[in-house]
């Protein structure tokens, strides 16, 4: 299902690049400026079965992402100057904000010397149980489980399933099964507990990957204490907070907000929802962001910034930077906003 939706995307944005008629859309569509998502930036690693890679792009093609768009005349800013310009209307040039979501440890290592070079401003949202090593990176723990296993077996649906996974095509084709069975289970603690017993079942350390991939806090704070970067608040546990009370919702936003501060001296003033689609941030989690003053928070709808965008300024679009998807044409053709203009039925505006 995942597979087929990017096949569509690549394929829609192959036929608009090379159609041109990103270029015949650009003043109906590309908006005043534009939030890009990215997650991982490390070098390529080895394997077939990397099921996750969507969520990495190399220091090579981020470098060339920031030149080409230097090279493009947009200003690379802050979210806070982004507020400011949406707030009083200042679109006198386009712009584009940098974000990376989670705080992985390649953040410091990869993307802070390519940013600090340039001179480029970017925010990191951390979800602080990851810097406080209790966080689940369940979508990790299910790769583990299907990479080190040819045969897999799962309680689903109220009866012992059994799974082959031999083969890389067999990998990827569970890990999408799973993956999506995961995310729509009902519950978050459902979810959860699925994850965790298939890593006990499987001898797969949960701690380990926080340990690995994310920052600590000492980490952390040497990236705060650069004015180039601002520190957002990704929650704390990094759940889908629909599937979550509403009070539970306010506190996995507040208290991420409150341990930040605690640990950095800085308090955050910028939101990402965690995972961030539709399924995971609609209007009740806007308006908790709103009420707690976030000024800006950002889902992972994708979209351009459009001047209404400031009457809804905890629902903003991003566009992400695909790891399956590393052409700097790609990346023109998403800034243009037609691709996203046709993937939102030409609405400027999501905030429902
Ligand atoms: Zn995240």
């Amino acid at each position: 299902m995942a597979g087929l939706k990017q096949t569509i995307i690549r394929g829609g944005l192959e036929s608009l690049y090379f159609s041109g008629a990103h270029i015949a859309l650009r003043s109906f569509v590309q908006g005043v400026g534009a939030i890009l998502t990215l997650h991982h930036v490390r070098p390529p690693r080895p394997g077939r079965f990397q099921p996750n890679h969507i969520l990495e792009v190399t220091p090579r093609f981020l470098t060339r992402v920031v030149n080409a768009l230097r090279r493009s005349g947009v200003d690379l800013i802050s979210l806070d100057e982004m507020h400011r310009r949406m707030t009083e209307g200042d679109f006198k040039r386009r712009f584009v904000c940098l974000t990376f979501d989670d705080g992985y440890r390649d953040t410091l290592q990869w993307t802070y010397p390519i940013l600090k070079k340039a001179g480029v401003p970017f925010a990191i949202y951390v979800p602080t149980s990851f810097p406080d090593r209790l966080g689940e990176l369940w979508w990790l723990v299910l790769e583990a489980v299907i990479a080190r296993n040819t045969r897999i077996g799962l309680f689903i649906d109220g009866r012992d399933r059994k799974f082959d996974c031999g083969t890389v095509a067999e990998k990827r084709a569970l890990f999408d099964e799973l993956y999506w069975w995961l995310r729509a289970r009902p519950t978050e603690k459902e979810m959860r507990d699925a994850v965790r017993s298939l890593a006990a079942y499987y001898h797969v350390d949960v701690a380990a990957f926080c340990d690995e991939l994310c920052m600590s806090w000492p980490e952390i704070a040497v990236l705060a204490a650069d004015p180039l970067v601002t520190i957002g608040a990704h929650t704390v546990s990094h759940p889908m907070l629909t599937k979550l009370s509403k009070e539970a919702v306010r506190s996995e936003m507040d208290l991420s907000r409150s341990v930040i501060e605690a640990a950095l001296a800085v308090r955050p003033a910028h939101l990402s929802y965690p995972i961030g689609d539709r399924s995971s941030a609609a209007a009740r989690e806007f308006a908790i962001a709103a009420e707690l003053g976030f000024k800006t928070a950002v889902t992972t709808r994708p979209g351009v910034l459009f001047p209404e965008h400031n009457q809804c300024m905890t629902a903003l679009p991003r566009i992400s930077l695909n790891g399956e998807y590393q052409r700097l044409r790609y990346v023109r053709v998403l800034l243009s906003g037609a691709a996203t203009a046709m993937w939102n039925g030409f609405r400027r505006l999501d905030a429902a």
